[in-house]
C-alpha cells in the first residue's frame, strides 16, 4: 500500500492538481490482501497528503495458470475453506495437476486516478 501511494504521489506531483477524487488499484486474488485492511491502510497514510479524502476504489485481478506440463491455460481451481469463510486457490493444473505457474492475480499496483486540476 505504501509503495502504491509513494507512486501516486509521485506521479501527482508532476502536475498541476488541486485534488484527487479518486484512486483506482488492482489487487490480485492471490495477495490476500483484504479491502477493509487496504481502506483503512489508505486512510491513514494519506492522512497528510493531497490525496486525503479521496476514495479509494479497489478492483480485482482474478488467478490465472499456466501448466508448463499440457498447455493449459486459465483460472485456479477454488477448494472452499469453509472454516475461514473465503475459497483458496489450488496453485497446480486443474488438467493434468503438474506444476503451474500463475501468470495473473500477483497485482498490488495503482490503475488510475481521478484528478481536479487547477
Ligand atoms: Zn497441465
Amino acid at each position: 500500500m505504501a509503495d502504491i501511494i509513494k507512486a501516486a504521489l509521485d506521479e501527482l506531483s508532476k502536475h498541476e492538481v488541486t485534488g484527487v477524487e479518486e484512486l483506482v488499484i488492482v489487487i490480485g486474488d492471490l495477495t490476500n490482501l483484504g479491502e477493509d485492511q487496504m481502506a483503512f491502510a489508505y486512510e491513514v497514510m494519506t492522512r497528510d497528503t493531497i490525496l486525503h479524502g479521496s476514495r479509494l476504489v479497489i478492483e480485482h485481478e482474478a488467478i490465472r495458470l499456466r501448466c508448463r506440463e499440457c498447455g493449459f491455460e486459465g483460472p485456479a481451481d477454488m477448494i472452499k475453506n469453509e472454516g475461514y469463510g473465503h475459497s483458496m486457490p489450488v496453485l497446480s493444473c486443474p488438467e493434468c495437476k503438474g506444476p503451474a505457474e500463475v501468470i495473473r492475480g500477483m497485482a498490488c499496483c495503482l490503475r488510475s486516478m481521478k484528478v481536479r486540476e487547477g
